[in-house]
């Protein structure tokens, strides 16, 4: 199975110089890669960052979209037709970042996926547990929570990717054991197999960098990574790619 390598570039990098730079480092890479690779700049550089992918064989995506429409009265929002507009690919739901600092819940997602649907975008859908919930043995039950939003919703198999991102391994440093996340992962893929989505790529996040790449590379059930700070880097998000390829 191709494996996917997608970096979440947040609220960075400051300047559009930079996110350019960093987009012909990334079309450069995906080019050559055995793997799919994509990236997520911000709303304000998705359009230079998509110009300099477009033709090449790398993905722009975006972070969020609007949960209520393509177009209308919903100041500061981009929505999902905007995006697609605008060359992307797919669109990042429910990071826990969203989660934490914007409230957003099974609710609101579940619109969030319906419009990223609608408007022909890949759904990478962020799940995952924090530490507290790590430590009273909650993980799994958390993320059952969590894949409820996609009840009902039809999401077709090909327009869909997990990524499981424990909060408290997100920017930290810190992991779960590889076998842990196989643990997880094989968990995810039969709850997805209850739904009747029994082919969906699942991908690890947090805190994955070119040290820690391979090993988690090869672990057979983790699909692909979603990176944050490592992918600011050209040379570790090369290596993090290198990692997936030789292991698809
Ligand atoms: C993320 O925010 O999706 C992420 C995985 O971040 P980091 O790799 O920096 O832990």
């Amino acid at each position: 199975m191709t494996k996917y390598v997608i970096g979440n570039w947040k609220l960075n990098p400051a300047t559009l110089t930079e996110a350019t730079t960093l987009a012909h480092a990334i079309k450069k890479m995906a080019d050559n890669a055995g793997c799919h690779v994509g990236c997520t700049p911000s709303f304000v550089h998705l359009a230079a960052v998509s110009e300099i992918l477009s033709g090449s064989k790398a993905w722009a995506g975006v972070q969020d979209v609007c949960a209520f429409g393509a177009t209308g009265a919903f100041t500061g929002d981009v929505s999902a037709a905007q995006a697609t507009d605008l060359g992307a690919k797919f669109a990042i739901i429910g990071h826990s970042e969203r989660r934490q600092y914007h409230g957003e819940d099974n609710a609101l997602l579940a619109k969030k996926i319906s419009q990223t649907i609608e408007h022909g975008l890949v759904v990478v859908l962020c799940i995952g547990e924090t530490k507290d919930e790590y430590e009273h043995g909650k993980t799994l039950a958390v993320l059952d929570t969590q894949l409820a939003v996609l009840d009902g919703l039809g999401v077709p198999q090909e327009k869909l990717l997990i990524a499981y991102e424990p909060v408290w391994a997100i920017g930290t440093g810190l992991t779960p054991t590889v076998f842990e996340v196989a643990n997880t992962h094989r968990h995810i893929k039969a709850a997805l197999a209850n739904k009747e989505l029994d082919e969906i790529c699942v991908l690890y996040g947090g805190s994955v960098n070119d040290k820690n790449a391979a090993e988690f590379a090869s672990c057979d059930v983790v699909d692909g990574a979603l990176v944050g700070g490592a992918s600011l880097k050209a040379e570790s998000f090369s290596v993090i790619v290198q990692a997936f390829e030789k292991s698809a």
